[in-house]
């Protein structure tokens, strides 16, 4: 099998002949600007010492300060947070953010650590990585496993060996540490953009649109949440654990209540102090990206739609919320039998939109309402999911495609902008000005 780097990177293959894009912009993607691997020591509460194996990539600064998640999972390794910064570079170009791509990860089971625990790690992962974070150099942000608290304490710990004041340098903070409002519905919320503008296309009607979601985590509950408020009839949700299925639809809030509760994924609907449980079936993780749905929305992890299942998966829809859920391969599949997908670079670019509307709260000393952040980012996704599907309709390509080529357009032109072979050889276009003066 394909190892997630190289496949993500086929992306890059794909598109080169779409655009008009120097040939040293592809090169120059092929491989990360630094990538730093680091032992985190942490002290167990049974004082006992364990060392955890953490990876920070920069994958490309030039068109701002690198930004991406921090991901705690036992499957984190250097090669795949490689794959996530790459993505993170093409999803800020695709919604033009002043920002290039960056992630972070740390090979752990967070479920197995206790809070303290959590909190020493959080806090060593800054300790470790401390040189290259900053508002203007690399700026972290939640992905899987991690969430706002964490985000807190790394920003306090950044803070404490600065000896100021530095919220600019972890987006996704709590909204008292200088978090933003909206940003925790924010990647469910900005594909539920995406998602509505394919409705207005499409001419969807809600009420007879069935919806599977693997993941239900941060994005995952979020998505399902704002789709079963428009109607949309969620029939299937997962966790790591497995998934439960209701061909009627599910309350979406009911089991996020439950889940958040009890940390389980069960149907349990509650009238005051009264609790039932409702008949579902229950399914495994594969069995629910083959169910007969309309819309399939993966949001847990990368690689879960493979050349194996592919050909199985019977959703007309696809919108990926997590990052990287099909491969390559796949996408071939998928695209013979005119599966639509709305890419991650895409679909799940509201998270890290809200994050940079946080970033630059943090700069300007200003605090947005919720309103404020909804109105931006539902301008932004609107406005490049209809830049995306405009090119895809011009080019004759998938939506995959034209993300790519959407955002290695703005990307070619920052990295070329500072140089390329053309230009040194080009002779007219060379600012002569430049060398007349220097020799004067
Ligand atoms: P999360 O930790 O809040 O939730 C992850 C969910 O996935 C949990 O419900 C977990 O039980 C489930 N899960 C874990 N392993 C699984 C498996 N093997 N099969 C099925 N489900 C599994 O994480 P999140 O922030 O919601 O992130 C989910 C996805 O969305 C990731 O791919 C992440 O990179 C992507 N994403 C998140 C954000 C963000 O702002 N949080 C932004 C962009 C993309």
């Amino acid at each position: 099998m394909t190892d997630v780097l190289t496949d993500a990177l086929r992306r890059l293959d794909e598109v080169a002949d779409l655009v008009e894009i120097d040939p040293e912009v592809i090169e120059r993607l092929r491989y990360p600007k630094s990538s730093a691997q680091m032992a985190i020591p942490v002290r167990m509460d049974d004082g006992s010492l364990r060392v955890f194996e953490g990876y920070r990539v920069r994958y490309d600064d030039t068109r701002g300060p690198t930004k991406g998640g921090v991901r705690f999972h036992h499957d984190v390794d250097l090669n795949e947070v490689k794959a996530l910064a790459f993505w993170m570079t093409m999803k800020c170009a695709v919604v033009d953010l002043p920002f290039g791509g960056g992630k972070g990860g740390v090979t752990c089971d967070p479920k197995d650590l206790s809070r303290l625990e959590l909190e020493r790690l959080s806090r060593g992962f800054v300790q470790a990585l401390y040189d290259v974070l900053g508002p203007e150099t690399d700026i972290p942000a939640p992905d899987v496993y991690t969430n706002p608290t964490v985000m807190g304490w790394m920003t306090d710990e950044y803070s404490s060996i600065e000896r100021r004041h530095s919220p600019g340098t972890f987006t996704g903070k709590p909204v008292e540490l200088g978090g933003s409002l909206g940003r925790e519905d924010a990647t469910g919320r900005g594909a539920y953009y995406c998602i509505k503008e394919l409705e207005r296309i499409e001419g969807w009607n809600p009420a007879d649109t069935t919806v599977a979601v693997q993941g239900f985590g941060n994005a995952g509950q979020h998505i399902a949440g704002l789709l079963h408020d428009d109607d949309y009839r969620v029939v299937a949700v997962s966790d790591s654990r497995g998934g439960i299925y209701r061909p009627e639809g599910f309350d979406v809030p009911s089991l996020v209540q439950t889940k958040n509760d009890t940390r389980a994924l069960r149907a349990v609907y509650c009238e005051g102090t009264v609790c039932e449980l409702v008949e579902a079936e229950m399914i495994t993780n594969g069995e629910l990206l083959e169910l007969d749905v309309d819309l399939l929305i993966p949001a847990a992890l990368d690689g879960v739609i493979t050349a194996d299942n592919a050909g199985r998966v019977q959703a007309t829809t696809i919108v990926e919320v997590a990052n990287g859920p099909i491969t390559s391969d796949a996408d071939r599949t998928l695209a013979e039998r005119g599966v639509t997908i709305v890419p991650d670079i895409l679909a799940n670019a509201g998270g890290v939109t809200v994050s940079y509307f946080e970033w630059v709260q943090n700069r300007s000393g200003l605090s947005w309402t919720l309103d404020e952040v909804h109105d931006r980012l539902a301008e932004v996704m609107r406005r490049e999911f209809g830049a995306v599907h405009d090119l895809a309709t011009e080019l004759g390509v998938d939506l995959r495609r034209a993300a790519y080529a959407h955002a290695l357009t703005r990307l070619g032109a920052a990295i070329a902008s500072k140089g390329t072979q053309t230009w040194f050889r080009d002779e007219p276009n060379r600012p002569k000005r430049y060398v007349e003066g220097s020799t004067s």
